[in-house]
Formats: structure tokens, sequence, C-alpha cells
């Protein structure tokens, strides 16, 4: 598999699944039930992992990447970084 392309989003389990799911407005309220059946679905991927780190290296800030909200991502790599939740970097 190449590294660092997207070479491995021919084996992506979102392909046949509307892309509206992967960007609900909200993970609160009515948005909930759309980010579980996003991350539903990421969980079945085949190239989760990938996807995920392409998302990480690339700042996607905006959707649902390897069964992970914008959120979560942002958590992560604060915890990578070392800098506390709720922090912004100066
Ligand atoms: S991990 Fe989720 S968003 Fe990423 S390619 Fe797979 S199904 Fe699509």
């Amino acid at each position: 598999m190449e590294r660092g392309g997207t070479g491995w989003l021919d084996q992506a389990a979102c392909r046949d699944e509307d892309p509206e799911l992967f960007f609900p407005v909200s993970e609160m309220g009515p948005g909930a039930r759309q980010v579980a059946q996003a991350k539903a679905v990421c969980a079945q991927c085949p190239v989760q992992q990938q996807c995920l780190s392409y998302a990480l290296e690339n700042g996607l800030q905006y959707g649902i990447f390897g069964g992970t909200t914008e959120r979560e991502r942002r958590n992560q790599t604060r915890r990578a970084s070392g800098r506390p939740q709720g922090t912004q970097a100066a």
C-alpha cells in the first residue's frame, strides 16, 4: 500500500454512503444519531487507521474520519502535543 497518498480510499467502507452522513451539523441532539451511524460505518472499514492518520496529518477539522469526530481528533492532537484540554496554542 502506498504511504501518504489516498489510494486507500478505494477500500473505504463509506464509498457508497451519503457523504452528508459524515458531516453532522452537531454532535448533540439529532446530530448524535448521525454521528453514531457514521461511526458504525467506520467501525467496519478496513482502512480506518489510514483514514484517521490522513485526517490528523492534514488537519481536517470538520466531519467524521477514521471513526472520530472533529472534537475527538482535536483532543487527540492536544494529548499528543502535551497541551491540557481547553487550552489554545499561542
Ligand atoms: S474510516 Fe470511516 S470515514 Fe474513513 S474511509 Fe473508512 S468509512 Fe470512510
